[in-house]
């Protein structure tokens, strides 16, 4: 018997989905993706970016701080007993994910701890094969595999990946080899400033290394940078390579004037790269339509339709431009009604 519907990804969007489906008795399977060394190191571990993060401070309902202070102010008075169940600080991007994980499995949510690595959508029903090599049949699906975090692409910054070069401060700037060091940060949007935040906690000094003389981020995020006095921005400037040795890892980059050319080592026990996403679609090639860019094409307006009918998509795999947690979430919701009543007209 196929699945009727099948969700491949574990983000905001894809619990979002299953929730919803769910709810509508389509008992959906999530394929929240492997637990391997290689999604380790690309950023792709199932419950996606978020768990990657450290506070979320614009996700609605979840606000930063003490929790009950804002219930207690928020609340009327017939409510204030509700503030004694929630004593605690804000909501990390790791606890809002497994309550949304938790929320979904609540409602009778399957879920594979499995990569989708093989889509067949010539002929329905669908075909999904996984990376444990499971095949499932779905009449429909939903795509919320989401995006990753990109890399310079230089061979020194490969060679250095777990020795010191890393896309995630959350993950690894606590590590003893960065404590009272100074750290490296490549971009200049908001992940960049967040990135050098986070890290100078740990380091002496963050060197947030910028191509252009203005940052990208929010003027919020960018005044966050300037008035943090352990982060010094480095305009004009790009990495032209990782500096270290087998020992040691990282010991520093060597940087380049994008004005006048003139290059200069800067000594450095880690290396963090913050510019930007590619989106998780490889396995989709030739499969689904899509951007220049990779992300998957929505096919009609104001719907998660794809160029395959009964195949939908959600979150951040289609969507360049909000990447917000709260409107991954949002289209995952939307995912869900479309595929249910996609299902619905077809008599499935
Ligand atoms: P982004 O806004 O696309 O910024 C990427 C940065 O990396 C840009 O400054 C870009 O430089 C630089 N860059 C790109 N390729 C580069 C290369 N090859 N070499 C050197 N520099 C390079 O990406 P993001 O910062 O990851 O943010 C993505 C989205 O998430 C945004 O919508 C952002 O608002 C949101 N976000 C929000 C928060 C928050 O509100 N707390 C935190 C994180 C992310 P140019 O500026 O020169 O293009």
């Amino acid at each position: 018997m196929p699945e009727k519907i099948v969700i491949v990804g574990s983000g905001p969007a894809g619990w979002t989905s299953a929730i919803y489906a769910a709810r509508a008795s389509l008992e959906p399977v999530v394929f929240e993706g492997a637990v391997t060394e290689d999604n380790r190191l690309q950023g792709t571990m199932p419950l996606g970016q978020l768990a990657l993060t450290t506070e979320v401070e614009n996700y609605p309902g979840f606000p930063a701080g003490d929790l009950s202070e804002f219930l207690r102010s928020a609340l009327p008075s017939e409510h204030q007993w509700l503030v004694d169940l929630h004593q605690k600080e804000g909501c990390s991007g790791p606890e809002l994910m497994h309550l949304m994980r938790q929320q979904a499995v609540n409602f009778g949510t399957k879920i594979v701890t499995d990569d989708i690595v093989e889509v067949d959508f010539d002929s329905h029903p669908f075909k999904l094969r996984s990376l444990g090599g499971e095949e499932v049949e779905a009449l429909s699906v939903i795509i919320a595999t989401g995006a990753r975090a990109n890399y310079l692409g230089l061979e020194s910054e490969e060679k250095y990946k777990n020795l010191g070069v890393s896309a995630c401060a959350v993950c690894d700037g606590a590590l003893p080899r960065f404590r009272g060091k100074p750290l490296i940060v490549a971009g200049g949007g908001d992940s960049a400033v967040e990135e050098a935040d986070y890290l100078s906690k740990f380091a002496s000094t963050v060197y947030l290394v910028h191509r252009r003389d203005e940052l990208r981020a929010s003027k919020i995020m960018a005044q966050r940078a300037f008035d943090n006095p352990k982060i010094e921005i480095l305009w004009n400037t790009t990495i032209e390579e990782v500096l270290g040795n087998d020992t040691d890892g990282v010991t520093g980059v060597r940087l380049k004037s994008t004005v006048d050319g003139t290059e200069r080592e800067q000594e450095a026990a880690g290396a963090f790269m913050a510019i930007g996403h590619t989106p998780n679609t490889t396995f989709l090639e030739g499969k689904l339509d899509m951007t220049a860019k990779k992300y998957l094409q929505w096919t009609v307006p104001f719907r998660t339709n794809t160029s395959v009918e009964g195949v939908f998509a959600a979150g951040d795999v289609a969507d360049d431009y909000y990447r917000q947690a709260v409107t991954a979430a949002g289209s995952g919701c939307m995912a869900a009604l479309d595929a249910e009543r996609w299902l619905g007209t077809k008599g499935f």
